[in-house]
């Protein structure tokens, strides 16, 4: 992946919502309006149980399709668990990995998160790597400590190479799910933060080509200041990515913003 342009990365994590015929009607919705947007890079993250309608529906539409979560083993004795190949066959290409409600709910630690990360690899899935700071921890000056230590941890074992498939979201804690979003200058300061770690420890080529996406209460108003950050490659969205017009209102904001940056 080391070479190829960069497009703004728009990814809608639907979190614990959409039955089967909701799902339906919103990537009907998404699918009728992407169009507009062909120039973005897009990704749907339903729940577990709506993946295989997802996908038929999504069919060659470009739009790519990644999974919540997903177990380190393959199969095996793991009720309830789903596997990187479990993944694949229900059309994932992408898979979100230590999203901040995963590690406040479900006890993820930082060692879980690399087993997952590297099974995810493995499984020839795109992990969408999500980290930041607590509340706590920005209000004690730890920002840049505690994402150091996420990057250090989350990613350890991982080549050059691995780093070329990985997508980073920065997502402050007190901004997802709560309508604080962070201040662009915020946002970017630790997006230029994350990607000169990369830099030292992977070399400016790799860092330089590494997506790094920012989530947090985004939504069409906001995305195009956010995006004319410098380091700010695309947005992971929750809320606002369960309405067709709001998620595809992020991604024509962040094109808009794009083609200024440029
Ligand atoms: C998320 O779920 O990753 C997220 C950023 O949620 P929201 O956009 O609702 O804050």
């Amino acid at each position: 992946m080391t070479g190829t342009p960069k497009v703004p990365l728009v990814a809608g994590n639907w979190k614990m919502h959409m039955t089967i015929p909701e799902a339906r009607e919103l990537v009907s919705a998404i699918l009728r309006a992407a169009p507009g947007v062909s120039g973005a890079s897009l990704v749907v993250i339903p729940p577990f149980t709506a993946l295989s309608e997802v996908s038929s529906l999504l069919g060659g539409s470009g739009i790519a399709l990644g999974g919540q979560d997903l177990f380190w083993e393959e199969k095996g004795a793991y009720t309830g668990e789903i596997s990187g190949p479990m993944l694949r066959d229900a059309g994932c290409g992408h898979v979100l990995i230590g999203h901040s409600e995963r590690r406040q709910h479900f006890a993820e630690t930082d060692e879980t998160v690399n087993r997952k990360l590297r099974a995810a690899l493995k499984s020839g899935l795109r992990p969408i790597l999500c980290i930041g700071e607590t509340l706590e921890e920005r209000q004690a000056g730890k920002t840049a400590s505690r994402v150091d230590t996420q990057i250090e941890q989350d990613l350890r074992g991982l080549s050059a190479e691995d780093l070329a498939s990985v997508i980073l979201a920065y997502e402050p804690d007190w901004a997802i799910g709560t309508g604080v979003t962070a201040a662009p200058t915020q946002a970017g300061e630790v997006h230029t933060h994350i990607r000169g770690r990369l830099g030292e420890k992977y070399g400016n080529g790799p860092a330089s080509c590494a997506i790094i996406l920012y989530g947090g209460s985004v939504k069409p108003a906001n995305s195009y200041a956010l995006f004319k950050e410098k380091n700010i490659d695309g947005f992971l969205v929750g809320g606002a990515s369960l309405e067709a017009d709001s998620f595809i209102g992020i991604a024509r904001e962040a094109l808009r913003a794009d083609r200024e940056k440029k």
